[in-house]
């Protein structure tokens, strides 16, 4: 273990199984990558740029790269999925039918004022009233023309409207004030599904820019390593078919 430390000048020998150039390929240590280096250095935490390494602990240690790397994104991706869980279940859906619920809580009082309040503000009403207004006229200028029991110019008929007016309008405004709380508990309401619409975009947002920047940047690191390992194996086999050559030409 130690002696393999302790090399000559010039001598090329991997520091970590102590094989010397001449039984197996070695590479300076400059040349191998940060990251895989970092992973070494985990191991040997004496390694150095000056360091050499053979070509099976190199391989070996880029695999070992990858797979935690490969490994790191699978967790990640299993938190993530986590997380979508964790928030469908706390976040239960905002999203409720508000006048329904409103309109179950109303007195008997208040949901007639507002069918009085609808009804007289329909077209149905001042058809009624209208027709209502000659009847009583026709009755008592032409009927009972005689002995009419509210004659011309209809003072009767006066008080009738006046006290008709009089009601009718703290009903409407009744009906106003709650349809302007329905309103308001309405405007609540949407202001709450939006907050969580934007919190939820945002979310998405997050989810993107990680499968966008993380994951892109290992599979990127996982390629260099692929090319490192076709460039050498170009290489193994450019130095095998060398010798071969002579070889077949000699027969
Ligand atoms: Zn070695």
């Amino acid at each position: 273990m130690e002696q393999r430390r302790k090399i000559l000048p010039g001598e090329r020998v991997c520091q970590i199984c102590g094989k010397d150039e001449h039984t197996t390929e070695i590479v300076p240590a400059v040349l191998v990558r940060p990251a895989v280096a970092k992973i070494i250095k985990e191991k040997y935490p004496e390694w150095s740029s000056e360091w050499f390494i053979c070509m099976d602990d190199l391989n070996h240690y880029r695999n070992e790269y990858v797979r935690t790397l490969l490994e790191l994104e699978r967790g990640e991706l299993s938190s993530i999925e986590q997380e979508v869980v964790d928030s469908l279940r706390t976040h239960e859906l905002l999203a409720s039918h508000v006048t329904e619920e409103f309109e179950s809580h109303l007195t008997f009082g208040q949901r007639l004022s507002d069918r009085i309040a609808s009804f007289g503000g329909s077209w149905k009403f001042i058809m009624i009233f209208a027709g209502v207004l000659c009847v009583w006229m026709f009755i008592n200028t032409v009927i009972l023309i005689k002995k009419p029991f509210d004659p011309y110019p209809f003072i009767l008929l006066n008080l009738v409207l006046s006290c008709l007016a009089a009601i009718q309008a703290p009903i409407i405004m009744m009906s106003q004030n709650r349809q302007e709380a329905k309103d308001r508990l309405r405007a609540t309401h949407d202001y709450k599904i939006n907050l969580k619409a934007e919190l939820e975009i945002r979310q998405l947002h997050q989810k993107i820019d990680h499968v966008l920047s993380h994951q892109w940047e290992r599979l990127v690191e996982i390629q260099e390593i692929q090319l490192d390992l076709i460039e050498e194996i170009r290489k193994y086999r450019s130095k095998e078919l060398v010798p071969i050559k002579p070889e077949s030409s000699a027969r």
